[in-house]
Parts: structure tokens; C-alpha cells; sequence
């Protein structure tokens, strides 16, 4: 498997509050996007790309079955939330922070993809791309709901906001996807500074153009992000099974 990241500042933001992890030892690769305060959107992803393997290694070994392996990923995001719901509570220039997460856990040729918030996983598998998360916003609510369309999605002033994020929900309802990976798959994990800046067709036309050179492809994403506006920080990965 071929494995790459990039994470960017963008052309607005004076922080980067998205984390990053790609451990392929372990086969684990993590996307967060950090929210709230000055300093309490990087303090909360961070602690999230923190907490989540640290469970892992203490809670999952190497011959786990799947139902393990997805009661494990369960345990991590229920341990990061608490990590960072405590240091809210105890630090209150943190009160607030929260952040999204998404992972993969790649065992032989299965992928666990994991999430909270609108951080995205997609699908890239010949021709097609495919969102494999769907966002907890209030507006992908109202779009699953049929209440707006999802080109208003898109533009919509409310679409910050999440229905559920590490530290700011008490109780959490993940996305758990578990899915086969063939041949030349690539999976995108992104934040919403390139989800709202690049096309799902353009990142697709991006991964497909690039092959296996996925160091450039993600340099290529960010600079297209960037191009766009870079309102956000900007970071992505990209996995390739050979
Ligand atoms: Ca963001």
C-alpha cells in the first residue's frame, strides 16, 4: 500500500487546526479537524490523532477478529471524547473545542474507515469516486431529509455545523464502514478545506491522473484547494492498495 499526507495552513486561517497521523507499521491513518477558541481547535485534534492509537495499541492485538477490531474502534473514540471533553472542563479557555475524526485501520485487504463529524473518506476504484462517510452536519441532515438539495448543501450557512464532534457531544453515534480493498483502490481522507474547495470529480480526475505517485496527488489536491481560495486549513491523505 502506497500512503501519503499533506496538511496546509491555507491562504486565510493564522493556525492549522487539522491533525494528522500515518502510522502504515500499524496500518492506521487519522484525519482531524480541530474547532473552538484560539488555541482549542489545535488542542483538541491533536489529543484526538493522540488518544485514538494509543488505545489501539493497549486494546487491540495483532490476531483480533472483526468484531474486536470494530469494538476497539469504538472504545478509541470513546476515549478521545473523554480526553478532551475533561480538558475542557478543567481549562476554560478550552471550553468549546471539539473536533472530527476520521480514520482508517487497514488489516490485510480490509479497511475499517471510522468518523465523527464532516471529515470525509472517499472511494476511488477506476472511473468512480464514492463518498464513503456521511457528514453529522445539520445540513447533510436536511439534505438526506430531501428538505434542500445537496447543491444547496453546499452553500449553505449553516454547513459548519456538526450534529456531533469529539469533546462537544456527550454521547457519540460514529460512522463504521468496513470494506474490502482491491487492486489499485485509493482511499481520501479530508477535512472540509478540500471538500469545500475541490470537487469530488476533480479529486478523482487528481488520484486517477497521478496513479501511484500519491505524494503528488495530495500536493496537487492542496494546490488546487489553494487556488480555490484556501479558506481552511487544508489536509489530505491518500492510501493506494497496490
Ligand atoms: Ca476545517
Amino acid at each position: 500500500m502506497k500512503v501519503a499526507v499533506r496538511s496546509d495552513i491555507g491562504r486565510v486561517r493564522t493556525n492549522n487546526e487539522d491533525a494528522f497521523l500515518a502510522d502504515s507499521g500499524r496500518g492506521l491513518f487519522i484525519v482531524a479537524d480541530g474547532m473552538g477558541g484560539i488555541i482549542g481547535g489545535e488542542v483538541a485534534s491533536r489529543l484526538a490523532v493522540k488518544a485514538v492509537p494509543e488505545y489501539l495499541r493497549d486494546h487491540l492485538g495483532a490476531d483480533a477478529g472483526t468484531e474486536d477490531i470494530r469494538a476497539a474502534l469504538m472504545g478509541a473514540l470513546v476515549e478521545a471524547n473523554r480526553q478532551i471533553r475533561e480538558r475542557t472542563d478543567t481549562q476554560t479557555e478550552l471550553r468549546g473545542m471539539g473536533t472530527t475524526i476520521v480514520f482508517a485501520l487497514v488489516r490485510g485487504d480490509t479497511a475499517f474507515l471510522v468518523h465523527v463529524g464532516d471529515s470525509r473518506a472517499y472511494l476511488v476504484r477506476g472511473d468512480t469516486i464514492r463518498q464513503l462517510t456521511e457528514d453529522h452536519s445539520v445540513v447533510a441532515q436536511f439534505a438526506r431529509a430531501g428538505t434542500i438539495t445537496s447543491e444547496e448543501a453546499r452553500s449553505h450557512k449553516l454547513k459548519h455545523v456538526l450534529s456531533q464532534a469529539l469533546g462537544s457531544s456527550p454521547s457519540l453515534a460514529p460512522g463504521l464502514l468496513t470494506m474490502r480493498l482491491r487492486h489499485r483502490d485509493s482511499i481520501i481522507l479530508c477535512t472540509d478545506g478540500v471538500t469545500d474547495m475541490v470537487e469530488d470529480v476533480e479529486l478523482a480526475s487528481i488520484v486517477r491522473t497521478c496513479g501511484e505517485d500519491v505524494e503528488r496527488a495530495c500536493e496537487e489536491i492542496v494546490a488546487r484547494a489553494n487556488e480555490k481560495g484556501g479558506r481552511d486549513n487544508i489536509t489530505v491523505a491518500i492510501l493506494r492498495e497496490d
